[in-house]
């Protein structure tokens, strides 16, 4: 089995401290089709590292021959993995520029078009090519001059020549549920269906410019540039959300790295057999159909509906309980559902601010009031 293990190292932030990615490539540097796999960049988000831990654990075993590549980077943020405070990891944003670990990726679709423009032809592999080459030349001018943009120029020039990119989050308490862009329906249903997922979220227009948008967003935004159809969309990428904060088990991270598997044997980088898609537990909704819905007060939120609980609209999901109150009947603020759908995701801490997430529904109707290009914050 053809496998290597390579370590990026990070510009030191401090004197006397260093920080390094680590990389496991399996199968022939530049085979076909290439899959990218990541987790924790929001390193408090930990389901996800083990699940790829045990999905290193069952390539290594070499069961099936990968027949692509396959790039794992199964520590993505190791910046974020040392923000202990007080023994609090506070891993979503960065404590030095406050950036979140998950946003404001490089676009690099205009100095691509600038590039390539003029030059492309009928054939599709040589565009991609073509295209690829010059994605190389701009990752290599990325700026690195900071921990941070070298984590992020690490991993994209890691990420963006795959065909395929997973990017592993988890949600605060949740059921397994993936951010796909429309563009990529059919393999965003198939990679629901093979995870288990019970919902899957197709953005229109992403926003904010996250890694799974920086990674498939690239190929429509070059398309859209240089106003050419014969730019393919020929990276696709998925936020796929492990559960919740504390889904952290050797059982669910052994199911989540075989299915895993199975997806990468259907899509043509490991051999054998991955048998039928398995039947999908969800259908895939617009992400401005998701209603995250926000408290409306401060206090301590207690919930009236279940994660996996199909809610209506109107219904009463949770109350938030005005501990400052005289009377303790008066102080409770009901919280009411503004779309029919599945409620798919909760907080952790129930002590909430006004406009504080209290729980996601994903209906199927676009809502007015949801904003788009900006991910589920507004
Ligand atoms: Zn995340």
């Amino acid at each position: 089995m053809m496998k290597t293990i390579e370590r990026i190292a990070l510009p030191p932030p401090a004197p006397g401290t260093r920080r390094e990615l680590t990389v496991h490539r399996y199968g022939k540097p530049g085979a076909r089709p290439r899959a990218y796999l990541q987790a924790a960049l929001h390193a408090d988000e930990h389901p996800g590292l083990l699940a790829l831990n045990h999905l290193i654990r069952m390539l290594d075993q070499g069961r099936d021959p990968v027949v692509g590549e396959i790039v794992i980077v199964p520590l993505a943020n190791p910046i974020g993995l040392s923000q202990q405070l007080h023994g609090y990891l506070l891993g979503r944003y960065d404590f030095c520029g406050g950036l979140n670990f998950n946003r404001g990726y490089p676009e690099l679709s205009e100095p691509v078009a600038r590039a390539v423009e003029g030059s492309l032809g009928d054939d599709t592999a040589g565009n991609i090519e073509l295209i690829r080459t010059a994605m190389a030349s701009a990752l290599a001018d990325l700026p690195r001059d900071s921990e941070l943009k070298a984590l992020r120029a690490a991993l994209l020039g890691l990420s963006m020549p795959s065909d395929i990119v997973l990017d592993l989050h988890c949600d605060l308490e949740a059921l397994v549920h993936i951010y796909a862009s429309h563009h990529h329906r059919d393999f965003a249903v198939e990679l629901g269906a093979d995870l288990g997922a019970r919902v899957v979220l197709l953005e229109k227009e992403p926003g904010g410019s996250p890694f799974d948008e920086a990674n498939a967003g690239f190929w429509w935004k070059l398309r859209e540039r240089l106003r050419d159809d014969r730019v393919p969309l020929a990276c696709i990428a998925a936020t796929v959300e492990l559960r919740g904060q504390a889904d952290v088990s050797d059982e669910l991270a052994e199911m989540d790295a075989a299915n895993l598997y199975r997806f990468l044997q259907r899509r043509g980088m490991i051999g054998g057999d991955p048998g039928h898609v398995p039947a999908p537990l969800f259908q895939a909704t617009p992400l401005e159909a998701t209603d995250v819905i926000a408290a409306p007060a401060a206090g301590l939120v207690v919930y009236k509906k279940e994660l996996g609980d199909i809610v209506e609209t109107g219904d009463i999901v949770a109350e938030i309980v005005d501990l400052a109150a005289d009377d303790p009947c008066a102080g409770r603020t009901p919280v009411q559902s503004r779309a029919t759908g599945l409620l798919f995701s909760r907080q952790v801490h129930k002590l909430l601010s006004p406009g504080m997430s209290v729980c996601k529904v994903a209906g199927t109707k676009i809502l007015a009031h949801r904003e788009a290009g900006a991910l589920l914050e507004a």
